[in-house]
């Protein structure tokens, strides 16, 4: 069953009504493939609730949620790191799909925004049934809550860098660095997210064996990672 809420509030308190019963639909990418996490469950259709466009806001940028890994890439307004972590979606016909509150939203270890979002200090705009609230990315990431994810604010003028480590622009990533000014983040397959303000921040991380390398390899990578820039 698709249900059709008509405004933020609606779709939040369906969610909060049936737990464990749905999830929400945005791009679909995840949702509508064979085996996710959606299978078996009912769906509630967020598009047309939320933004899908980046706006300028109070000196800040505000990334709306149904934003697309494609619009993100081609604006020019983004960052560039931002812009290329978009670009780690390989795939045109996915990322054309794929929003970033769905990918935030996932809360996967091979997350193509995660990290760099993470390293842009960006904050959530969350709402639960208890209403509207702003996090910091790493907090609402490590965290299990179901907020609708209303969109990201980031601040347009940082600069940063990140680099994606995998066996093919395809394959899931083994590492995902980021940085931006005294901000490191990184994603790590099987390890999970590791945000500080060292690039020692891979010393945190426990390491293991994966279909995408070994623990050993994933270890070097992303003690390595950020030497290039120190
Ligand atoms: C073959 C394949 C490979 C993939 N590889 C990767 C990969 O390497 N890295 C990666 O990060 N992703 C990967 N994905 C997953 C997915 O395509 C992306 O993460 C995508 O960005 C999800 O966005 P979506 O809008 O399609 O989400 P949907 O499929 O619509 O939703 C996915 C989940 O996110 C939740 N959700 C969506 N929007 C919101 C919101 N605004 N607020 C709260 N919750 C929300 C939903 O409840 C749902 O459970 C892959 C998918 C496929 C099919």
């Amino acid at each position: 069953m698709i249900y059709k809420p008509t405004t933020v509030r609606e779709a939040v308190a369906l969610r909060a009504e049936h737990p464990d019963d749905t999830v929400y639909l945005a791009g679909g990418t995840d949702d509508l493939r064979l085996g996710s996490c959606a299978e078996g469950k009912d769906l509630i259709d967020i598009n047309g609730l939320l933004s899908d466009t980046v706006e300028e806001k109070d000196g800040k940028l505000v990334i709306g949620a149904l934003c697309t890994l494609q619009t993100l890439r081609e604006c020019e307004k983004v960052p560039a790191f931002l812009r290329e972590a978009a670009g780690f979606c390989a795939s045109f016909v996915k990322r054309n799909s794929a929003t970033v509150g769905g990918n935030i939203a996932l809360r996967r270890q091979d997350s193509y925004m995660a990290a760099a979002f993470a390293a842009a200090n960006a904050t959530v705009l969350a709402t639960s049934p208890d209403g509207d609230r702003e996090v910091p990315i790493a907090k609402y990431l490590a965290c299990d809550c179901a907020c609708l994810l209303r969109g990201f604010v980031i601040d347009p003028s940082i600069t940063g860098r990140v680099k994606r480590f995998g066996n093919t622009a395809a394959s899931h990533a083994a590492v995902i660095a980021a940085q931006s000014g005294d901000t490191y983040a990184l994603s790590v397959s099987g390890s999970g997210l590791a945000v500080g303000s060292s690039p020692d921040i891979w010393k945190t991380l426990e390491y293991q064996d994966d279909l995408t390398g070994s623990a050993d390899y994933k270890k070097y990578l992303a003690k390595i990672v950020f030497e290039q820039g120190r």
